[in-house]
């Protein structure tokens, strides 16, 4: 039988691994070897579920939502980490990890961030548990990004500018990597995704399954069952889609259903799609599907939602995919607005244009009428106003 689990040397089938300069080889062994005792701690635990609960605000609600039930015809219920404080799932995993940092003795946090969402999650809780961070972020993101730029520098943040390559994620990710090379010692890097080198990627799938810990208690309380027909949500690097599988990647019974961004398509030049159109490759300490030339240059990816605009894909969901355990559906950029503007007219909820890639998976299932749908609403709307506002004739 297949396992999702990670195995003992980092990988998911033929996905993962750690592939990391001589410097760092040493920092991936201390936290290869100090992470599951150190999550399983009762220390750990205790500080981490009261953050959880009285910070962050979990349980997040699971929604009934009628009106989207009715339109396709099945019992849909919305998993609403919007809820979370800062708008989305990223809070649970930057809690864990500078939790982890701290009880390590690190004195100094590093992150990398696209759009922002990692950045401001991570100076959060920085502010909050007093330590100094740097976030790196490319120029071409900052000038995209102002409002998240000037939260984490409220916050305390040190945000620095990267300007190399097309000054973007990837290049953010290099040079946060760079500079974790130069202080091995007192510095911790809180990766933002289940990507990166083992082991990181099971790090955050840890960190975010608390998202279906919470779905079995809440879906058993309302529908008197503790499995959903479906499991659905949105892919970026993979952290809110492990963290809604996690406790039923075993259970057949359940279909996992992936949405990544296709951009204009997943066949055209300009696409974030990396599981309908990568390649294997290493990417950022990993062995995964990358967005690559024949030769081996990452591509720069293109999506609407910069959430999901990344190049590689998290080892664990090139592994389901590949043994066709989750089904993965591209998504471009028009149909995922169309999605967020019927969520919001039937529910009354502003989606993040992520999420929205999972909500426009909808109505490409047939569903039977008795089928409960779990589909988790990764984060809110409130950023991506102005990309709704252009679009505003898809409403
Ligand atoms: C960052 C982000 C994502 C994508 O990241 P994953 O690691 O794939 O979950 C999805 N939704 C929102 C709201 C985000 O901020």
């Amino acid at each position: 039988m297949d396992t999702y689990k990670i195995s003992e040397n980092g990988y998911y089938g033929d996905f993962g691994g750690a592939y990391v300069p001589e410097v760092l080889y040493k920092c991936i062994e201390e936290l290869k070897h100090a992470y599951i005792g150190l999550l399983e701690s009762d220390d750990f635990q205790k500080e981490y579920r009261a953050l959880l609960k009285d910070y962050v605000g979990r349980p997040s609600p699971l929604y009934e939502a009628k009106r989207l039930s009715n339109k396709y015809n099945a019992r849909i219920l919305l998993k609403r980490e919007d809820l979370n404080h800062t708008g989305a799932h990223k809070i649970n995993n930057a809690i864990g990890q500078v939790l982890l940092a701290k009880q390590m003795g690190k004195t100094r946090i590093i992150a990398e961030t696209g759009a922002g969402q990692h950045g401001v999650a991570t100076a959060t809780v920085c502010a909050l548990m007093n330590m100094p961070c740097t976030i790196y972020m490319g120029e071409t993101d900052i000038q995209r990004q102002m409002p998240n730029v000037e939260r984490m520098k409220m916050l305390g943040a040190t945000v620095s500018s990267v300007t190399s390559g097309n000054m973007t994620l990837k290049d953010a990710v290099n040079e946060a990597i760079r500079d974790w090379c130069c202080h091995p010692k007192d510095t911790f890097y809180v990766m933002g995704s289940a990507v990166g080198p083992h082991p990181y990627p099971d790090i955050v799938a840890r960190l975010q399954s608390i998202i279906s810990e919470e779905i079995k208690v809440q879906l058993h309380d309302k529908t008197g069952k503790d499995h959903p027909d479906y499991l659905m949500a949105c892919v970026g690097g993979g952290s809110n889609a492990i963290g809604t599988f996690y406790f039923y990647l075993e259970d057949t019974r359940v279909k996992l259903i992936a949405a990544e961004a296709g951009g204009q398509g997943w066949n055209t030049p300009f696409t974030a799609a990396t599981i309908h159109s990568g390649s294997v490759g290493i990417l950022h300490g990993s062995k995964t599907l990358v967005l690559q030339t024949a030769d081996g240059q990452v591509k720069e990816p293109f999506s609407i939602s910069a959430g999901l605009d990344y190049p590689g894909i998290g080892p664990v969901h090139a592994h389901l995919a590949q043994t066709g355990r989750a089904k993965v559906y591209s998504i471009n950029d028009d149909e995922a607005v169309r999605a967020a503007y019927e969520l919001t007219r039937l529910e009354g909820i502003i989606p993040a244009l992520e999420s929205a890639h999972i909500l426009a998976v909808l109505p490409k299932i047939k569903f039977k009428k008795s089928d409960v749908v779990v589909l988790t609403v990764s984060g809110r709307g409130d950023k991506d106003m102005q990309t709704f506002f252009k679009y505003r004739d898809y409403a």
